[in-house]
């Protein structure tokens, strides 16, 4: 996957959004929400993380799911669950996020909807500050990927975003 370049400067702001996440129902291809508990610390509660598919009713909690090889070597391996935070998969059941869109050679994505609206207003926000230069890093839209708030790319993700946030 094409992810690696929107990691880290991803990674900076999403942990504000991971209370509902919005990802591919695995059952039935549609919409479906990860739920999870307020989170404190890293710390986190499998059995209240659940995986919830209103259109098929496809339902599972996260201490359901098998154990993911974290580590091996070739004396023993390692498994768990492991949370992955800044990818165009959830953090918990690994599955693909239902906002995601390709822009030129990146990949958009967004946990939720205050996310991509989060997204939107930060790269409004740059359209509409590109003058006012000591703004620039003071916004906490300077915490975005530069190619996101870069002049050439604003108007096509705005567009995608847009598209998203529509997406049935
Ligand atoms: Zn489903």
């Amino acid at each position: 996957m094409s992810t690696a370049r929107t990691k880290d400067d991803y990674r900076k702001q999403v942990y504000d959004f991971l209370k509902d996440i919005y990802v591919v129902c695995p059952a039935c291809g549609r919409q479906a929400i990860v739920l999870t508990p307020e989170l404190s610390a890293g710390k986190k509660n499998e059995q209240e993380i659940k995986l919830i598919c209103a259109k098929c009713g496809h339902n599972k909690r996260l201490d359901e799911k098998p154990d993911s090889v974290i580590h091996t070597t070739p004396y023993k391996t390692m498994t768990g669950k492991y949370t992955i935070i800044g990818g165009t998969i959830d953090p918990y059941f690994h599955l693909p996020l239902w906002f995601t869109a390709k822009c030129g050679d990146h990949i958009l994505w967004a946990y939720n909807y205050e996310h991509l609206d989060f997204l939107y207003g930060h790269v409004e926000a740059k359209l509409r500050e590109r003058n006012i230069q000591e703004m620039k890093n003071k916004s906490l839209g300077s915490r975005l990927p530069k190619w996101m708030t870069s002049a050439k790319n604003r108007e096509m993700i705005l567009k995608a975003l847009t598209q998203l946030k529509n997406k049935k």
